[in-house]
């Protein structure tokens, strides 16, 4: 028997160049972004500065180092960040703010992702405050929650949290890479979400499906400061338009086709939650990403994520009982489908080999 096609639900940054975004490249007007300017470049900035209502924007390579220059320009070695624990900024760049930025990160544990006005407070009383100890300078959000099934952070959250935060004289900055994820399933603007905080970082290769790059926005100055940290960084870029060009048109025309994706998320959310092998409750999933806890099954998710490559669906290791699955552009309701029934029969013959 042929060994039966892969399907990658790995993550949503593997959806490949379609042909109408390498033309939008191909056509690019480029310049040198560090010699008077690339116009592409320019214009993905002006417009981003103005989809999220902010001052200003700056293109970077990645989620990561947007993040990182968020951090680094709103902070001075040895200040404290407050975030949770499960955040990218802190599961996946922690080096990065300790080594780059020179902070702590006070973290946290939400139950679910979202930081409360109560978690804040608990973070800012948990030990004693004084002059000559570390102070907090900034709050760190993630909306869409990566680690939490992607969940979507509420506004009316963001805007609780927000007025804490500027009574407690800390600025905000929300890692949005999927942030075009969390306002299509929400239906609040990304202009709307940016009010709640100072600068937002969003990203391009995630849902929206272009080959790499993200955006920063906020005020002029500290936007200005991130372009100088980005050089230093080795993140200056010359004929960005190239990558530019698919961002603007990701922009344009990948955004509102996320409800497929969110709607494939939900299906495969349910057909998976009706075995009692997977733990994952039906109706939990808001975006594109899928949890599931995987220990019914009697294996690891290591051992469960090897099987299931075995039956051609690439899945990520998540923690060491859970795997995760993104929906993206590229994989069609059939492919959700066949994911579910290879993953069902894969449940099957794993408790049928336990029970022998
Ligand atoms: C992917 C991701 C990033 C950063 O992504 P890069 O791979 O560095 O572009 C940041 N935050 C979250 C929540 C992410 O999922």
């Amino acid at each position: 028997m042929p060994a039966p096609t892969q399907i990658d639900m790995r993550s949503d940054t593997l959806s490949l160049l379609t042909p109408e975004m390498r033309k939008a490249m191909a056509e690019a007007e480029v310049g040198d972004d560090l010699y008077g300017g690339d116009p592409t470049t320019g214009r993905l900035e002006q417009h981003c500065a103005e989809l999220f209502g902010k001052e200003a924007a700056l293109f970077t390579t990645s989620g990561t180092l947007s993040n990182q220059l968020a951090l680094r320009v709103h902070t001075a070695p040895g200040d404290e960040i407050i975030t949770d624990t499960k955040y990218h900024i802190n599961f996946y760049e922690s080096a990065a703010s300790a080594g780059l930025a020179g902070v702590a990160l006070n973290t946290v544990d939400s139950p679910d992702g979202v930081l409360t006005p109560e978690l804040l407070r608990f973070a800012l009383q948990r030990k004693k405050r004084a002059p000559q100890c570390s102070a907090p300078a900034l709050v760190c959000l993630e909306n869409t929650v990566n680690f939490h099934s992607g969940r979507v952070v509420s506004l009316d959250s963001l805007r609780a949290l927000r007025h804490d935060t500027l009574t407690a004289g800390l600025a905000t900055h929300i890692d949005g890479a999927r942030l075009a994820n969390a306002s299509v399933a929400s239906g609040s603007s990304l202009a709307e979400f940016a009010d709640t905080a100072d600068t937002v970082s969003m990203c391009f290769a995630k849902g929206l499906a272009a080959p790499f790059g993200s955006i920063l926005v906020g005020p002029a100055d500290l936007i200005e400061k991130a372009a100088a940290h980005r050089m230093s960084y080795g993140g200056g870029m010359h004929q960005s338009g190239v990558v530019a060009a698919a961002a603007l048109y990701a922009l344009q025309h990948n955004v509102e086709r996320m409800t497929e994706d969110h709607h494939h998320a939900r299906l495969l959310c349910k057909l998976l939650s009706d075995h009692p092998a997977f733990g994952v409750e039906p109706d939990t999933v808001q975006t594109n990403i899928l949890v599931v806890d995987v220990s019914s099954t009697g294996l690891s998710a290591a051992a469960f994520v090897r099987a299931a490559a075995d039956k051609g669906v690439l899945l990520a290791e998540w923690t060491a009982t859970s795997f995760r699955a993104v929906t993206r552009l590229g994989l069609d309701e059939t492919a959700i489908r066949t994911v579910a029934e290879r993953l069902l029969a894969l449940a099957d013959q794993v408790k049928g080999s336990a029970a022998a």
